[in-house]
């Protein structure tokens, strides 16, 4: 739009030199009509802005949140950066859980000795204890299935780490 804008303002410019002395009260009464006459239409750049409203109503209708953004170029490009990170991490994310196989789930509790990581709980204790691999740095976080990222826990544990990273 601000392009289009600008070859207009340009024409005029170029026009305004083959258009000699327009007198003055046609400029100052109708400047808009005496142009869109030679065939330049207006453009109001406010008009043509996209705005998104984001508008929020609770269950029971009393809280009621809104707020607009314009769709400016910045925030276009802004936006653009936030989808682009989040649909990297995805991948990245599920990428990672693909290289967790069955070997090496069980390399990694063999290598804790079937032995919680965080309780001490273990097989040898209770043996039909529940054990699982976790990420220390979770896939969603940026971390990889790597021995060194990876830690046996029993189900218990598991479940209360993730219900922490989630709060
Ligand atoms: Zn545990």
């Amino acid at each position: 739009m601000k392009d289009a804008k600008q070859i207009i303002e340009n024409y005029k410019a170029e026009y305004q030199q083959y258009l000699g002395n327009v007198p003055d009260y046609v400029m100052e009464n109708d400047e808009a009509g005496f142009y869109e006459r030679l065939g330049f239409a207006t453009i109001d750049e406010s008009v043509l802005a996209v705005e998104y409203k984001f508008a929020y109503t609770s269950g029971g209708g009393l809280v009621q949140r809104s707020f607009t953004v314009p769709m400016t170029e910045e925030t276009i490009a802004e936006l653009i950066k936030i989808l682009e990170s989040k649909l990297t991490t995805k991948a990245f994310a599920k990428e990672q859980r693909t290289l967790m196989t069955k070997k090496l789930r069980e390399f990694i509790k063999q290598r804790d000795h079937f032995t919680c990581c965080n309780c001490g709980n273990s097989t040898a204790v209770e043996p039909n204890l529940l054990l699982e691999i976790d990420h220390i740095i979770p896939a969603s976080k940026g971390g990889r299935t790597t021995e060194d990222n990876l830690q046996t826990l029993c189900w218990k544990c598991n479940r209360a780490k993730s219900n922490k990273i989630i709060s």
